[in-house]
């Protein structure tokens, strides 16, 4: 009942909605006892013929003039009815009108309170969010700005037996072989160990919180390194039934992003792909003749400028990321030789508290660590190779000597390096590293 009672009608009180009415040959009702209720149109009761006004004989004449007047009386008074259903219909128009517009002003003005309630919310809310984000991070913070995790592939038929085994969830232990050791095992411990039938989704449940933090303006870094087969680009880029980090982080951010999204506060993301090989930058997004606006990354004394897309949802990601691997993939020859950025770009923006943020998320497929250089090698694959030792290396002493908290950070010894340096701060925030360990 209050629902009815509440539901808005186009009805006007004290008016029946105008219908027409199929034609009557009654006569209409005298006018003081017509209905307010605008009626149907009259039916013309009269009609003036030429035979009626020619001349003719003067008592016919007499008896035409009186039916004539008959029928003046008869227009007159259809003329009177007239005039009062036009009166009655402009009558009711204007109030439907009228009504309609006051109907109008109420909701403009439920707008602009219900306007005025979202707006105050969420200035109230603004600093809870600020101090939960603070909370949070603070949280992942005191479990380390770098943390280690350690995945290792399912063995290969030809592969033989596997030498490591999985004593816990932190620790593997390798049997080195060496039987002059009383213990041939040797243990490495690491923030996290998944063994070989760990899949994508339960890595993933780690990795999570790296992501909420990007959104919640933080720099991160998720590198995949490991020698050439143990499983860097299955972890990163999975398959289309087994999606990797690149999706899950990219639906994540998006799920995330829209809970957190109102009318005034707003993320906005955009991708920016590159290779690093041989220490030079190769723009995967870039397209000849395009004209792609560009973002930088690095630091204001070694940057490089990228294509970067908007996307507003992981297919689109997907879709772009797709285009970045397929270019990469015309040079095969490269693709272990070269470390690949992903990189999603994080905009936001609130009006209320008028903050901005500008975070990066980083995710890199680093070439292959094996570094083994052979005497069948050619000149150029020797060149290559000592480009990612290089690099590698580089990237260790950085993560070495922030974890040690140096006061120089040796960022400058490679691209890699001073390309990420902002996520890879101790000022900033953390990477998280994912090794990838074939089996011994
Ligand atoms: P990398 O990128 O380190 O060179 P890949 O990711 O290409 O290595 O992995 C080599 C092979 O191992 C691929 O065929 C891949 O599908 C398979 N592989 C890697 N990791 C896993 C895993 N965790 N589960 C199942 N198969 C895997």
């Amino acid at each position: 009942m209050a629902e009815q009672r509440n539901r808005w009608s186009w009805d006007v009180a004290g008016f029946d909605p105008w219908k027409s009415s199929p034609p009557s040959q009654s006569p209409p009702p005298p006018l003081e006892h017509a209905d307010r209720k605008p009626t149907a149109p009259l039916v013309r009761r009269y009609s003036i013929s030429a035979t009626s006004v020619l001349p003719q004989p003067r008592q016919s004449v007499a008896l035409k003039l009186q039916r004539l007047k008959d029928k003046v009386k008869l227009a007159r008074e259809d003329y009177v009815q007239l005039r009062q259903e036009a009166n009655e219909l402009q009558e009711y128009s204007n109030a439907k009108l009228d009504r309609v517009t006051r109907y109008l002003g109420v909701l403009a003005e439920k707008i602009r309170k219900l306007d005025h309630v979202a707006l105050e919310t969420e200035a109230k809310i603004a600093p809870l969010i600020n101090e939960k984000r603070r909370l949070f991070n603070d949280l992942l913070t005191s479990k380390g700005n770098i943390r280690v995790f350690c995945r290792a592939r399912p063995l290969f038929e030809n592969e033989g037996a596997s030498v490591v085994e999985f004593p816990n969830d932190y620790t593997i232990s390798v049997n080195t072989g060496d039987e002059s050791l009383s213990n041939a095992k040797k243990d490495f411990e690491f923030d996290r160990v998944y063994g070989p039938h760990v899949g994508q989704a339960e890595l993933f449940s780690d990795v999570q919180p790296l992501v909420q933090s990007a959104l919640d303006g933080y720099n991160v870094s998720i590198f995949a390194y490991g020698q050439t087969h143990s499983g860097k680009t299955h972890t990163m880029e999975g398959s289309s039934y087994d999606r990797g980090l690149y999706a899950r982080c990219s639906e994540e951010l998006f799920d995330l992003s829209n809970l957190d999204s109102t009318s005034t506060s707003q993320y906005k993301f955009c991708v920016t792909v590159c290779e690093l090989y041989n220490e030079e930058t190769r723009d995967l997004l870039l397209e000849a003749g395009k004209n792609t606006p560009k973002l930088s990354l690095g630091s204001p004394e070694c940057f490089v400028e990228l294509a970067q897309e908007k996307v507003d949802n992981p297919v689109e990601f997907s879709a772009v990321l797709k285009a970045a691997l397929q270019t990469r993939e015309n040079d095969l020859a490269k693709n272990n030789v070269s470390h690949l950025i992903v990189t999603v770009h994080i905009f936001y923006n609130n009006l209320i508290t008028g903050e901005n943020s500008y975070s990066k998320l980083y995710m890199v497929d680093l070439a292959g660590s094996e570094g083994l250089i052979t005497e069948d090698d050619s000149g150029d694959r020797v060149t290559d190779l000592l480009h990612v030792m290089k690099s590698l290396s580089a990237l260790g002493d950085v993560l070495s000597s922030l974890t040690s908290k140096k006061d120089i950070i040796p960022y400058e010894n490679s691209v890699l390096t001073k390309l990420l340096a902002d996520s890879l701060g101790i000022d900033f925030f953390f990477p998280l590293i994912i090794f990838d360990v074939s089996a011994y």
